[in-house]
């Protein structure tokens, strides 16, 4: 069991537990056209068109990243700046198979592949089907395809579209759900309700392509910890998730929170609350997941196989709370020196 704050220094005194190395969740800093960024495990092409950074899971460190699409169709939630300043644009296949021989030997056969993009489920199936059997003249047994995409994009595929993504080698999304509580959704600007999500995820469930929702711990602003844990529990318990994958309210220049914030209308929950947050949620989620607060972002890094860390990572939790005080966790968090998604 792995609890850490994102400095590791005094949560780490209350539990004896080797800690993890942190996924940084970090885009890759590529900013001129056509050029080759390295990180330890991983490089992208940057396509000519192409102006945004690459951004994937924390826990997809490891995989091939191909750039599909940049920008977001939606581009519009308070507290994302990811995509404002970039267009939306999908690959061409030339584009995409440029991608592929220069990694063609780089990668083994069986590699697995993130779809780099804010959202590019939102491409017609029939060009997601063509990307996919491009991929696989390069990599023909790639282990698996992974994307991020909104709520809106599932909706608006078939369970049959899905399928034959599915059946194609697409196996897993990370969705933006974000909230359960339909009041925190309108207020960070979601473009979606509780039950559009569930819709969502019950399609991904049925189409058995994991799941994989992602939750921000925080989204709600002060005072709003519990309602906003136990209706996120509560909507997840409803479906089958992979992973659950959270990352913690950080508001940054150029996000429709920063200016929200000055004007008075955001007022930021503290650390201390999106712990209790944290805990909340973990009592109330009565799933079979894998919950993952490795991102940067989170208050405390630590991952837990539910439910059988349950009990343990409640007990930790509390203890934590018990032990520090709200000045001391903001401490330890230190929010302000995060600059980004
Ligand atoms: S969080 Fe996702 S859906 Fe919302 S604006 Fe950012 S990229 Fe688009």
């Amino acid at each position: 069991m792995f609890i850490r704050t994102p400095q590791g220094r005094k949560a780490a005194r209350l539990h004896d537990a080797t800690m993890p190395l942190t996924g940084t969740g970090q885009a890759l800093a590529l900013a001129a056209a056509r050029r080759i960024c390295k990180s330890p495990q991983q490089e992208t092409i940057m396509l000519e068109r192409f102006t945004e950074p690459a951004y994937r899971a924390p826990c997809h460190a490891n995989d091939l990243l191909l750039r599909i699409t940049q920008g977001c169709t939606w581009n519009r939630c308070h507290f994302c700046n990811m995509s404002r300043e970039h267009q939306f644009l999908s690959v061409t296949s030339e584009e995409l198979e440029e991608q592929l021989r220069y990694f063609a030997d780089a990668y083994p056969r069986n590699t697995p592949i993130w779809f780099v993009g804010a959202n590019p489920l939102v491409l017609p199936t029939a060009t997601l089907l063509a990307h996919i059997a491009l991929v696989r003249r390069y990599f023909p047994d790639f282990a698996a395809i992974t994307l991020q995409t909104r709520v809106a994009d599932v909706l608006h595929k078939t369970l049959s579209d899905l399928q034959r993504l599915r059946a194609a080698g697409l196996s897993e999304i990370f969705l933006g759900v974000e909230s359960g509580d339909d009041e925190t959704l309108r207020f960070i600007n979601k473009g979606q309700s509780a039950a559009q999500a569930l819709a969502a995820m019950r399609k991904l469930n049925e189409a058995e392509i994991a799941l994989a929702p992602m939750y921000i711990i925080g989204g709600g602003g002060k005072g709003t910890a519990e309602r906003n844990a136990i209706r996120t529990a509560e909507l997840l318990n409803q479906v089958r998730c992979k992973i659950i994958s959270t990352t913690g309210l950080t508001v940054f220049p150029g996000a429709p929170f920063w200016a929200m914030r000055e004007r008075g209308e955001l007022t930021e929950m503290p650390e201390y609350e999106k712990v209790q947050e944290l805990l909340a949620f973990v009592e109330h989620y009565t799933g079979e997941s894998f919950l993952y607060c490795l991102h940067y972002l989170n208050p405390l890094h630590f991952t837990a196989s539910l439910p059988r860390d349950k009990a343990e990572i409640v007990e930790n939790l509390r203890c934590f709370l018990r032990e520090h005080t709200p000045e001391e966790v903001e401490e330890l968090v230190n929010r302000q020196e995060k600059a980004s998604i």
